[in-house]
């Protein structure tokens, strides 16, 4: 199925400000009497709905919930566990975003193994661990690959090179995840059997969309019988998106897949960058937090390429851990709880001493409810 583009990204008689948007969304909905409840699946689109306010605007009316949309945040407890795990490697570098840097796990965190003296050290992509691998020919180089289909590429890619010019002692351990996969669960089940979600439609991905496409969004009116519209970043974006999904879940347009984003996003997506995750990683089952177990849901490097995978060159038994006591991260990033009704949130739980990665990224949920708590009051 073909991405239904819009015919003109701003409508003839779209409102010119963010207030008229919200003021005709809020009209719609209240003609038709009943509430329109969307999600975003994006933690940068989390963060912008948080900063314009958005979803205090539309409160009443659209209720705007969080899915697992942040790449640290949904790295499991025992992925966190096998990744500090690698700083007990014999004089390893340790390599990885700032943003996983203060996520807790069983005992500590990658900043408190190197407070203890690891060698753990911040990236800004995979391509900066491989040139940390050339400069340090006799130490292995072991880079934490997290995100989506978005980060994905670029490890890829340091894989690829590091094959090439045979840098034998760089090594990423892949905690690379899917979208559609994460999204299919919730919409099954809510990503826990016997628990249904309830949503009139998706505000899809931006970043990873320019990856996978629009198309790559086709099976949830497809599938699923729900509508999705692919959505840049800026407030006005991520309205129009809203004003498409309140249409068709109030029945007037046909549920489709809309593109929003198209100065970023083709229908098809960037076929170099599916080439390249197609020639070095499989599809793999993968642990998500607050999901559980995903089929077929992440990436692994394949075969050809073990001599580069952490996970097999530096093998760890590691469980998964209980979840932290009174954390509810799971439950928020399944929608099923809004972040200020965690009894720890604000409390034990603030950015300077996070009790769960949803407070920890920037991109979390947590964290973006908490740094902009006032505009989220904000009504009309
Ligand atoms: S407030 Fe803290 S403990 Fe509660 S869900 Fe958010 S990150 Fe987890």
């Amino acid at each position: 199925m073909r991405a239904e583009t819009l015919a003109r990204p701003i409508p003839e008689d779209a409102p010119r400000t963010a207030a008229a948007w919200v003021a005709r969304i809020r009209r719609k909905v209240a003609d038709a009497g009943r509430t329109v409840r969307l999600m975003e699946f994006c933690g940068t689109h989390t963060v912008a709905i948080a900063r314009s306010g958005l979803r205090g605007l539309l409160r009443g009316a659209v209720e705007l919930v969080s899915g697992p949309g942040c790449p640290v945040c949904v790295t499991a407890g025992g992925e966190i566990d096998r990744m500090l795990a690698y700083c007990d490697v014999p004089r390893a570098i340790v390599a990885t975003y700032g943003d996983l840097l203060r996520v807790p796990g069983s005992r500590t965190s990658l900043a408190g193994r190197r407070a203890e003296g690891a060698d753990v050290r911040v990236v800004y992509s995979a391509l900066d661990a491989l040139q940390l691998a050339r400069e340090a020919p006799d130490r292995p180089v072991i880079f934490l690959g997290v995100g989506f289909e978005t980060t994905a590429p670029a490890a890829a890619l340091a894989v690829k090179a590091a094959s090439e010019e045979g840098v034998g002692n760089f090594c990423l351990h892949s905690a690379h995840k899917q979208t559609p996969a994460a999204m299919r669960a919730l919409l099954r089940d809510g990503g826990r059997p016997g628990e249904a979600l309830t949503l009139d439609g998706i505000i899809c991905p931006g970043h990873v969309s320019t990856v996978l496409g629009a198309e790559g969004f086709a099976f949830l009116p497809a599938e699923f019988g729900i509508p999705g519209a692919v959505a840049g970043f800026e407030p006005l974006d991520i309205l129009l998106a809203v004003d498409c999904l309140v249409d068709a879940a109030l029945g007037r347009r046909p549920v489709a897949l809309w593109n929003g984003y198209r100065r970023w996003v083709r229908p098809e997506g960037n076929r170099r960058a599916q080439a390249l995750l197609s020639e070095v990683f499989c599809t793999c089952d993968a642990r998500w937090r607050g999901l559980g177990l995903l089929p077929e849901s992440g990436l692994r490097l394949k075969p050809e390429f073990a001599r580069f995978d952490a996970e097999v060159r530096f093998p760890a038994d590691v469980a998964e851990p209980p979840a932290r006591s009174g954390c509810r991260c799971g439950d928020v990033l399944r929608g099923a709880l809004a972040p200020a009704d965690c009894p720890l949130f604000g409390a034990a739980c603030r950015p300077e001493r996070p009790m769960g990665p949803c407070m920890v990224s920037s991109e979390g949920a947590c964290a973006a409810w908490y740094r902009y708590g006032t505009a989220e009051e904000e009504q009309p």
